[in-house]
């Protein structure tokens, strides 16, 4: 890139934990451009092509105005020759040819509807699509074998893959709340994930629970799950307990960016709100006894008074809550980024349990977020500037 001396040129930082990034941005044309190359990097299992494509596209949504022309991205950190040349061609031709043939290609549009199905991962998907299937719908007609999370990933495909909304969020919580309070009142559940950066919409509803009383949390999974499922709530749920205390590889430092908390992946069955009133039933009347839907069919829209909505609960004890509500708002490029910072800048281990310093051999305690900042030298981010 050219330097300009008439180009006013704005500079950020290189990590995305030190940047605020808004919901709301002004570059969306070549952000969605650079994410589905990003998307294809990641159903071609190459992880480190994709990171690269998400970090160039967190720097565009970080900038205040919106890029009309290459000079204006001088100085900027993470974006690739790549990416480079992608953003130049939008600019000059208003649209990449890369990113139109992968939008064409019938290896992205596969990929992109069997990894839609929930519990159906990249592998799976790919060796699918090496198969012949090319939809959900041919997943059924093959009679594919499917675990018990996949079967409800095509039983709800349609629900799954319809956006949740702010208030079927809360309405979600409102029954969390119940569940919680009845099993042990005291405990406090808090919503994280994308919903609590401010986003309008998600693919799932995100909730912490935790007990201001160190233990009492201990085994409030099943008991919530319980509650949930005797009201006929549930559609689905995988409860995995507790296993922080037995780890023997440090617990700071989990595979991956699992945590180890006992947490609920599920499916809730949510009423929905009815749509014309004058037909609405008595409070407590009749509710069709409708359980499930038919394989991909899930019956017809207009018969069913439910969606099926995907929700993740996760149960913390209260020294740790600070570490998982960072951990769980998210973005998955923010951790990310965090944890990148926490080790190469800092020395330290972060996860959703704690913060190790590795200078000083000893954890760091946080009872906020802003505390966790405090120690890693960061900047104080609010949630809704998270969007990395
Ligand atoms: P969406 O609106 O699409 O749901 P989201 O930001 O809420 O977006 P999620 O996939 O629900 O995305 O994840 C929320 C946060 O929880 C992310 O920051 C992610 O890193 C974290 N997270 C998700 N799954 C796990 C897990 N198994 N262990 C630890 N953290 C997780
Ligand atoms: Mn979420
Ligand atoms: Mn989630």
């Amino acid at each position: 890139v050219e330097p300009s001396p008439t180009v006013p040129v704005f500079t950020l930082n290189a990590y995305g934990c030190q940047r605020r990034t808004p919901l709301l941005h002004h570059n969306n044309v070549l952000t969605d451009a650079l994410l589905v190359l990003a998307e294809n990097a990641e159903f071609n299992e190459d992880e480190g092509r994709s990171v690269a494509f998400k970090r160039a596209a967190s720097v565009l949504k970080a900038l205040p105005h919106t890029v009309r022309g290459m000079e204006e991205l001088q100085g900027l950190p993470c974006l690739g020759g790549h990416s480079q040349r992608v953003i130049k061609e939008i600019l000059e031709e208003g649209k990449s040819r890369e990113v139109e043939a992968t939008l064409q290609s019938q290896q992205f549009q596969a990929m992109k509807a069997l990894t839609g199905i929930f519990g159906v991962g990249v592998k799976t998907a790919d060796r699918w699509f090496r198969e012949g299937l090319r939809q959900p719908s041919d997943v059924v007609d093959t009679g594919q074998k499917l675990n018990h999370t996949q079967e409800a990933g095509i039983r709800y495909y349609e629900d799954l893959n319809t956006p949740v909304t702010r208030a079927e969020a809360d309405a979600i919580g409102q029954i969390v709340e119940e569940a919680v309070q009845a099993v042990l009142p005291g405990a406090t559940i808090t919503l994280t994930g994308g919903f609590r950066r401010g986003k309008p919409t998600g693919h799932d509803v995100d909730f912490l629970i935790t007990h201001p009383e160190e233990g009492k949390e201990e085994n409030l999974m099943p008991k919530v799950v319980s509650w949930l499922d005797d009201r006929g709530l549930l559609l689905y749920q995988k409860t995995t307990r507790n296993s922080y205390l037995e780890a023997k590889d440090g617990p700071a430092r989990p595979p991956h960016n699992m945590d180890r908390f006992e947490r609920c992946f599920s499916i809730f069955r949510l009423d929905r709100p009815h749509r014309r009133p004058e037909q609405q039933p008595q409070a407590g009347g009749e509710c069709q006894a409708q359980v499930g839907g038919t394989l991909l069919g899930q019956g017809s829209e207009e018969s069913r008074d439910w969606k099926a909505v995907r929700v993740d609960l996760v149960v913390t004890p209260a020294s740790q809550f600070a570490f998982a509500l960072l951990g769980w708002t998210g973005s998955q490029l923010f951790e990310r980024e965090l944890r990148r910072w926490a080790v190469h800048e800092k020395h330290m281990s972060l996860s959703s349990h704690a913060l190790y310093d590795s200078t000083q051999n000893r954890y760091l305690r946080g009872s906020t977020e802003e505390e966790i900042f405090t120690h890693l030298g960061l900047e104080f981010v609010p949630p809704s500037e998270r969007n990395a």
